[in-house]
């Protein structure tokens, strides 16, 4: 059978794109490496966010995240889909500047926001330590549970008749066919490589995407309240980031009374060990701004890689040297973000419509040859 779509990654993306394109009425077939747990989308945190580093970053995150607000009715409870929205937090008046300037620039698209003050941040999150000088609140932002999102993702796409290949890693992609390590030739009109960290199966983006670990702690259940997901505005810095080691303060509050500490970031490293200086240098900062959370216990800590790009930017649209091969990758800390988003720009280049947004910021056409 030659499939409409051969889609090559069963995470997040990979996910949202054979729902997406499933939905449209095309014939599609999803193949992962793995049986189950897609390594970026199982390790993340699940922070839906809108992101203004730059004007593509800023259009990406806010459609994205109304797609997810569509999305969200119908997702099951497990998805532990909740619109708790997000604090940035100021500890100094240059934070409060970096406040300001958000608040204006979300309001140029009419996103809500509003300017904490001192005390006011002390009324909203009454465990954070005294004396931060405030905070910016956007309340459209949400978390989600996303290894349940995922799953429901690829559900709904079989539902609407997607075929799922597990455990078939794919070895060699060219226009119209794929080929797996076991010598499986799949046909398709149109490939999409939603592979993570795994896209470096194209020589194309092998040249641009690389792993950037990440270390998550979980706790036990805890009656300390936590009622945003909150980040420092350091978080930024860090996120941008140097080649350098980088941990910023970032907490996520659970339905299930957990709190899930993040986060680090780390380029150079493939190797999935939890590196405990890390996690310590991690703690120090959260406990820094959390001080409420010190005698709560840790449960669990795991690492994840990233698929990080050189400016930034996830690749989502026609590979160059292919004419039907597309890169739905790169996501870096915003996968489960943009996952939505990615997946409708895919299809809307795959059906040739234009987009709600424009696609061109994100075209893999970019990487330096
Ligand atoms: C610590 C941490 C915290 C994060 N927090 C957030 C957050 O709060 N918010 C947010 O939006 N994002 C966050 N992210 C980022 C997010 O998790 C990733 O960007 C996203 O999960 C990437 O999804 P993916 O589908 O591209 O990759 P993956 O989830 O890695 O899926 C790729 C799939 O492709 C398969 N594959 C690879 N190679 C092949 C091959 N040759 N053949 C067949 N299959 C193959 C793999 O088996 C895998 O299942 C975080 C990430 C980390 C590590």
């Amino acid at each position: 059978m030659t499939y409409d779509v051969a889609i090559i990654g069963a995470g997040i993306v990979g996910a949202a794109c054979a729902d997406r394109l499933s939905a449209e009425g095309l014939s599609v077939c999803i193949l992962d490496s793995r049986a189950e747990h897609a390594p970026a989308t199982a390790a993340g945190m699940g922070h839906i966010v809108v992101m203004d580093d730059s004007e593509a970053q800023f259009a990406l995150t806010s459609y994205s995240q109304q797609l997810w607000n569509e999305l969200a009715v119908e997702l099951p409870p497990e998805a532990e889909f909740e619109n708790c929205g997000t604090l940035w937090i100021a500890s100094d008046e240059e934070e409060m500047e970096e406040v300001d300037r958000k608040f204006w620039k979300y309001a140029e698209i009419g996103l809500a926001s509003e300017i904490l003050d001192e005390r006011s941040l002390r009324s909203a999150e009454p465990n954070l330590k005294k004396g931060l000088s405030g905070a910016l609140r956007v309340p459209g932002d949400s978390v989600v549970y996303q290894p349940v999102a995922t799953n429901f993702l690829v559900n709904r796409a079989e539902a609407y008749g997607a075929s799922v290949q597990r455990n078939a890693s794919v070895s060699m992609v060219i226009d119209g066919l794929v080929e797996t390590w076991t010598g499986e030739r799949i046909e398709a009109e149109h490939i999409v490589v939603a592979a993570g960290c795994g896209s470096t199966l194209l020589p194309e983006l092998a040249r641009a995407v690389r792993p950037r670990k990440g270390h998550l702690v979980i706790t036990e259940r805890t009656s300390t309240a936590v009622n945003h997901q909150l980040v420092e505005l350091g978080y930024l810095k860090s996120a941008h980031g140097t080649d350098e080691d980088s941990v910023a303060f970032n907490i996520q509050p659970r339905k299930t009374g957990q709190l899930l500490i993040g986060s680090s970031r780390q380029y150079g490293s493939n190797d999935p060990s939890v590196d405990f200086e890390i996690v310590g240098k991690m703690m120090k900062r959260a406990l820094e701004y959390f001080p409420s959370a010190a005698g709560v216990n840790a449960t669990r800590i795991w690492t994840g890689f990233r698929p990080a790009t050189p400016d930034g930017l996830p690749y989502i649209g026609k590979v160059r040297e292919y004419d039907h091969v597309f890169a739905a990758t790169g996501h870096e800390g915003l996968g489960i973000t943009t996952s939505l988003g990615t997946a409708a720009l895919i299809a809307d280049e795959i059906l040739g419509r234009v987009s709600a947004i424009p696609r061109e910021p994100y075209s893999p056409k970019r990487i330096d040859v």
